[in-house]
């Protein structure tokens, strides 16, 4: 049977990876605390990028990058230059009877979905045309129109009495200062991309970097998104992992496609199945960008975006150059065709864009798996997560087979020869089937026996999580076998 998101959110909360925020106050929409094994799989995921980022492309490779980590607040006119203040807005609409609140383009979108499902693809294509046109005139009457024309009905209330469609802005605010000082309005960053820009010149010379090259950083961001559901893919506060590439103009496009292809690689080899993977190509750009592609991930509620890969041509730059004075400037003395240096540019920028906890969610559906395992009378149904060794919470768990004669000892040998390298969990309580089951559902890879014949020859049985099978190894190899699984 097809795993459910409800599935997906019961088990992360069961198991210790997403809980809802204060929960005890009934939690707060679209806001999730990470546990004891979702944090783990997180940084896992987060060092897997950042080392895919830096450590891989460094200053011997044709496009070296290297990782900031700027403040959350910025200053009030960044927001000016990206064009956030302006345009960072999604069209909302009221239902008059529920008061319920939607984003108009998203109902727009249920309905083609809707049309596709009933086998009318042209009549979907038109729908989103139409609405792409109006909303690219920011023809919000027509935008309600359409809707009403639509017959879309509220989900709660069931009637269509609908009230205008008005602009939201999805920046948080807060001020800084005292009150009685005159205090300042500021936002949290809506992206981390702008805490790059702003630096760019502070990286290239302090660092002596020449283009090609690339900032990368992690941190949060925050959008006060209108319709917040589906879990960790929409959430208010959220995790971003960025990486700017700063190019010659004119070579944008040769960069924007490795890092398209680039970035697509990188989430199989944390282990997302290629047919669930798919380009999502913008055919209507953004105001800054000149080539977008999403990289979608089949989640169970369809595929959906993970990551965006923007050329973002000059537009960030230009712009902070000029509400800040301050050239943004780089001056490229490779020779140009005709033994002239290119001279004095503002770079062009391509950027990958991911979100942590999208990546995280999508992994983590991909992983969760309910399988009928033995035959016969002994055939039940097991639960397990089938992360990548790398990404697993714990890599091995050590269980003694019994709570005496020199077993528990025996094992806690082997957890401290390998918890400098590896995260181990040891476990003495229940029979050894139970441990065996609690460990498939958070995903430990490996789980490491130790029985009377350990005492005698130094051999323990390894038992692997997605086969099942059990094999006798020597101590000695454990560390190389593990290793081998988390670093493949
Ligand atoms: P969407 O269309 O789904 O709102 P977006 O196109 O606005 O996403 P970008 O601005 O391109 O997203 O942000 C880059 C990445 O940041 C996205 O691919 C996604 O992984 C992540 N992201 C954006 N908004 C959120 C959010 N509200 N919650 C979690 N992750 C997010």
């Amino acid at each position: 049977p097809a795993t459910s998101l409800q599935d997906i959110v019961a088990h992360a909360k069961e198991y210790g990876f997403v809980f809802p925020s204060s929960e005890i106050y009934d939690g707060l929409q679209a806001v999730y605390d990470y546990g004891q094994n979702g944090v783990e799989l997180k940084n896992n995921l987060k060092n897997i990028w950042w080392k895919a980022m830096t450590q891989l492309n460094d200053n011997r490779s044709g496009g070296p990058i290297v990782g900031i980590d700027a403040a959350i607040f910025m200053h009030p006119l960044t927001w000016k230059a990206s064009g956030h203040v302006d345009g960072f807005n999604d069209p909302m609409i009221d239902n008059k009877d529920s008061k319920k609140r939607y984003r108009a383009d998203q109902l727009l979108e249920g309905k083609a979905e809707q049309y596709a499902a009933d086998g009318q693809p042209e009549k979907a294509q038109a729908l989103l045309n139409e609405m792409g046109r109006l909303l690219g005139d920011n023809d919000l009457e027509a935008v309600r129109e359409l809707i009403i024309a639509e017959g879309i009905k509220c989900p709660i209330s069931g009637t269509t009495n609908w009230t205008e469609v008005r602009q939201f802005n999805l920046m948080f605010s807060t001020q800084v200062g005292s009150v009685a000082e005159d205090s300042n309005l500021i936002y949290l960053r809506p992206e981390t991309a702008q805490g790059i820009f702003v630096n760019f010149l502070n990286v290239q010379k302090s660092g002596r970097m020449k283009i090609p090259f690339g900032i990368a950083q992690i941190g949060k961001a925050f959008r006060n998104e209108i319709v917040a559901r589906q879990f960790t893919f929409r959430m208010r506060e959220f995790e971003q992992m960025e990486m700017q590439f700063f190019v010659r103009p004119g070579t944008e496009m040769e960069w924007y496609e490795k890092w398209r292809d680039t970035r697509l690689k990188f989430h199989q080899a944390v282990g997302l199945p290629a047919e669930k993977l798919k380009f999502h190509i913008h055919e209507k750009l953004a105001h800054y960008a000149n080539a977008a592609v999403d990289i979608e991930y089949q989640f169970p509620f369809g595929f959906r975006e993970i990551e965006g890969i923007h050329s973002r041509t000059d537009f960030d730059l230009k712009n902070h150059q000029e509400l800040s004075k301050k050239k943004q400037q780089y001056f490229d003395n490779d020779l140009d065709e005709n033994g002239k240096p290119f001279g004095n540019y503002i770079p062009y920028v391509v950027e990958t864009s991911v979100g942590a906890d999208r990546l995280f969610l999508a992994v983590f559906c991909n992983a969760f798996t309910k399988e009928t395992v033995g035959e016969g009378d002994s055939q039940k149904e097991r639960t397990v997560l089938k992360l990548h060794p790398a990404l697993a919470p714990f890599k091995a768990a050590i269980f003694p087979l019994v709570k005496k004669d020199g077993l528990p000892e025996k094992a806690e040998e082997i957890v401290k020869a390998l918890r400098s390298e590896f995260r181990v969990f040891y476990e003495e309580r229940d029979a050894i089937g139970k441990r065996y089951t609690r460990q498939d559902l958070i995903g430990t890879p490996f789980c490491i026996a130790v029985d009377y014949q350990t005492l005698e020859d130094d051999t323990v049985t390894i038992r692997h999580r997605d086969s099942m099978e059990q094999e006798r190894v020597h101590i000695s190899e454990l560390k190389a076998k593990i290793g081998y699984a988390v670093s493949e």
